[in-house]
């Protein structure tokens, strides 16, 4: 048998049969069987969009070695006594407890909030009411952030490529498409993710796992560096290991870490808001047409520095996607965005913030002064609002800083705010944004055509723990804090890597 790698160019709209026989003209042989490496599009060219596909190829008439396998994690299965307990059922927490039951731990998971099923049904009730659930929302219950999530695996961390091939691995298991594996943007949407979520909890279960919903950490029994139980509205739970892998949106199991001494300190951070566009906008801009038979919308990622001034860029872009309320508690108003695998929504939005630092700007220096300023600014847009209309300008308004213009569309479920927005934000970040938006109306034609709307606060977490190198916390023997609630990761892939970093370092011990 014999192999060989090729790099194809083909249409938007290509069929299996058109990418068969451009492998046939370059084999020269009809007996071949191919498996797809990389795909990306190639849109350098607005008269020539077409996809790039990398290709390995192998058959019985030609000759070439088998490309290199790449390594996968291995985790090494023992009959275990010890127990270890997870807290939180996002990427970090699932898969950190995934990893170690696998390794033969007894583990149990613990989520505040609900199954994925009661879960989406009060994330309906809240968008069809405004009824808010402080258990269930756009934040806490099954999945984590991650289940409503836009679903994109891109990441850019390093030394991460066997825990990812492991997290894309099991969403394939459980479900995920195979293109996960090779596309350049791999793409998963909500619709997916809540699925997956559920068919990854009973893949959990079945080998031995044990996971509490609606099952609060409250407190922690320490003593000399080593945790011994976690007292939850559950009861008291009794591990050897204890991972801690509770989002950004924790505020009041950052603080009862905080009390417990746990080492934290203060990182720049982004805030700002969500943009919209017309998707046909966005597709002109990009590609020269409304439309393209075969591909999704067309995406954006667009930055803009000065001298003095904070750093602006625009993040988490969802084609066809739409705007969501995704606050964690009842008096605090931001928003987010997410999509569907199909990205066929009318509308495409994108984050647009500014990155901060807040001992140099606000003097604000510790970790609790940081959570308690992003939570001053979180109830501020509420009460701005009373409620969880999301507070909005055009994009021409927050520029000019004069009128505010009547919007008729949007996406975003609970109802639009006209609103001076730029002096909701603090100033030096709505300076900044004013600029950024200047700026990417110069590079994307028609991009002044959108609007701009609510608190953008979660794409980053404006504190970090400290760790020492074999990802304990400071100072503690079994106490690990991973995930995007850590401040080290952020974004599905590589909150998940962290997670089951902290779980190798746990069964490396054992
Ligand atoms: C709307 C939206 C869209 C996003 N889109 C993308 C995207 O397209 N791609 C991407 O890579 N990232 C995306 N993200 C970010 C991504 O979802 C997060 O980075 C990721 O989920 C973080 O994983 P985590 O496990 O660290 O934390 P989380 O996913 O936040 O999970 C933390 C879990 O801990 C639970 N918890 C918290 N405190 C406690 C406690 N005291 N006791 C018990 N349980 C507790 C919470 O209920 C939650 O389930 C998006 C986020 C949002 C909100």
């Amino acid at each position: 048998m014999g192999y060989r790698e090729i790099l194809l160019e083909l249409p938007t709209d290509y069929t299996e049969d058109q990418l068969r026989s451009k492998i046939e003209n370059e084999l020269k042989t009809k007996e071949f069987s191919y498996q797809i490496k990389r795909k990306s599009l190639d849109a350098r060219r607005k008269t020539n969009i077409r996809w790039q596909i990398s290709i390995s190829a192998s058959s019985e008439q030609i000759k070439g070695d088998a490309p290199a396998v790449t390594p996968t994690l291995n985790i090494p299965y023992k009959k275990r006594t010890k127990k270890a307990l997870v807290v939180g059922s996002g990427p970090a927490g699932f898969f950190s407890a995934f990893v170690l039951q696998k390794a033969g731990f007894n583990t149990t998971l613990i989520e505040r909030g609900s199954d994925v099923k009661q879960r989406a049904r009060a994330i309906g009730v809240f968008e069809n009411t405004g009824e808010f659930n402080s258990v269930n929302n756009y934040a806490f219950g099954e999945g984590g952030a991650g289940t409503f999530s836009d679903g994109k695996l891109t990441s850019r961390s390093k030394h991460i490529s066997q825990e990812r091939e492991f997290i894309i691995s099991s969403y394939i298991d459980a479900g995920a498409p195979e293109e996960i594996r090779y596309m350049a943007h791999p793409h998963l949407g909500s619709d997916n993710l809540k699925k997956i979520v559920s068919t990854l909890r009973e893949n959990f279960l079945n080998i031995g796992g044990k996971v509490l919903f609606e099952t609060l950490l409250e407190d922690l029994k320490i003593k000399d560096g080593t945790v011994s139980e976690a007292i939850t509205t559950s009861g008291t739970l009794a591990a050897d290991e204890f991972i801690i892998a509770p989002g950004h949106s924790a505020y009041e199991t950052y603080r009862m870490l905080i009390a417990k001494g746990v080492e934290f300190r203060i990182k720049n951070f982004s805030i700002g808001c969500r943009i919209e566009h017309p998707q046909e906008i966005i597709n002109q801009a990009q590609w020269g047409h409304k439309s393209l038979p075969g591909i999704k919308g067309a995406e954006y990622r667009l930055t803009s520095t000065r001298e003095g001034g904070l750093p602006v860029y625009t993040f988490c872009m969802c084609p066809g996607g739409r705007i969501i309320p995704a606050t964690a508690y009842k008096n605090t108003n931001i928003v987010n965005g997410m999509s569907l695998h199909s990205r066929s929504g009318k509308f495409a939005n994108a984050a647009c913030v500014a990155g901060i630092n807040l001992s140099r700007v606000h003097n604000v220096t510790t970790p609790l002064k940081a959570l308690e300023w992003l939570g001053k600014l979180e109830k501020r847009f509420y009460k701005y609002s009373d409620g969880y209309k999301a507070p909005a300008c055009t994009i021409k308004n927050f520029i000019s800083r004069k009128d505010v213009s009547t919007i008729t569309e949007t996406s975003y479920p609970l109802g639009l705010k006209r609103s001076a927005l730029w002096d909701l934000l603090p100033v030096e970040v709505s300076r900044a944004i004013r600029r950024g938006l200047k700026d990417f109306s110069r590079k994307v034609k028609g991009f002044d055509a959108g609007i701009i709307m609510g608190l953008e606060s979660k794409s980053s977490s404006p504190i970090q723990v400290l760790r020492e190198e074999n990802m304990l916390s400071i100072g503690f023997n079994n106490l690990y804090i991973a995930g995007e609630g850590s401040g080290l990761a952020g974004g599905i892939i590589s909150s998940g890597a962290d997670g089951i970093k902290a779980a190798m370092a746990i069964i490396g011990k054992d």
